[in-house]
């Protein structure tokens, strides 16, 4: 098996070395790194940033070459992506269009990881004053990953419904959205993946795609890649085995996003 969904510390994950050692022993064939970067010119998270280590724009060449050095060390393959923070708009679609053009990596994730000006993780908080209401919150989330799919920029479309880890978030969705999510799946290019990252824990979903969300897709006859999302060595040994048994008990033959890449 391959993980095409790894982090270093080229942003928020960990040595490449390190990452690559672990991979290694939980017996995985290949990891791609797919550190995050964000192409966006919207003022609030361009200043957001460098607080989210997504800077991968700047840093990727280097990465490239210490990437181009350790595959001679490892049995591991190692495959050369990115992760993108995706917005819904024109605008942002150019440049992300020219940055993945320009920077020719062998394959790219979209991902929605924000809403206006409120990221989609547990540690952001829809409970106080002043915060948007969350079924808003999950509509437009939703609105943005049909875009993200119909866009086409991408090979591979990040962690699906990851609002649905978010507890105030959680169990919201309309039929209606997943039905829509699905059939734009069905229609786009762009396929989805069984992301393990929370494969560990036992509060919340432990995959994305959750749920009806995931059988939909099934129903669908969908193909999947698949991704552990580790930002830590310690991470691999679970989730590998988690995403094996997830698949086995599918019948998911994961699919290579370098195979669909341009
Ligand atoms: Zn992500
Ligand atoms: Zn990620």
């Amino acid at each position: 098996m391959h993980d095409y969904h790894a982090h270093s510390a080229y942003s928020d994950g960990g040595h490449l070395g390190r990452m690559l050692d672990a991979a290694a022993a939980a017996g995985l064939d290949g990891v791609g790194f797919t550190d995050h970067c964000s192409v966006t010119r919207d003022p609030h998270w361009r200043r957001q940033r460098d607080r989210y280590a997504r800077t991968f724009d700047l840093t990727y060449e280097r990465r490239r070459a210490a990437v181009e050095r350790l595959r001679a060390e490892y049995d591991v393959a190692i495959h050369d992506g990115v992760e993108v923070d995706y917005e819904p708009d024109p605008a942002a679609e150019e440049r992300i269009e020219s940055f993945l053009a320009d920077a020719g990596f062998e394959y790219a994730i979209g991902s929605v990881h924000y809403v206006g000006e409120h990221t989609v993780f547990s540690f952001e908080d829809f409970s106080t004053a002043g915060t948007p209401d969350p079924d808003a919150v999950v509509a437009d989330y939703y609105d943005a990953v049909v875009s993200l799919l119909e866009s086409e920029l991408f090979d591979v479309a990040g962690h699906l419904d990851v609002v649905e880890a978010h507890p105030q978030l959680a169990g919201r969705r309309t039929d209606e959205q997943v039905r829509r999510v699905a059939d734009a799946v069905a229609a786009s290019r762009t396929v989805p993946e069984i992301n393990a990252k929370r494969a560990e824990r036992d509060d919340g979903p432990a995959f994305h795609p959750t749920g009806e969300l995931f059988e939909a897709l099934l129903d669908r006859g969908v193909a999947f890649t698949v991704g552990t999302d580790a930002h830590s060595p310690e991470a691999y040994d679970g989730r590998v085995d988690a995403l094996t048994r997830r698949c086995e008990r599918h019948g998911v033959d994961p699919v290579s996003p370098l195979d669909a890449a341009d």
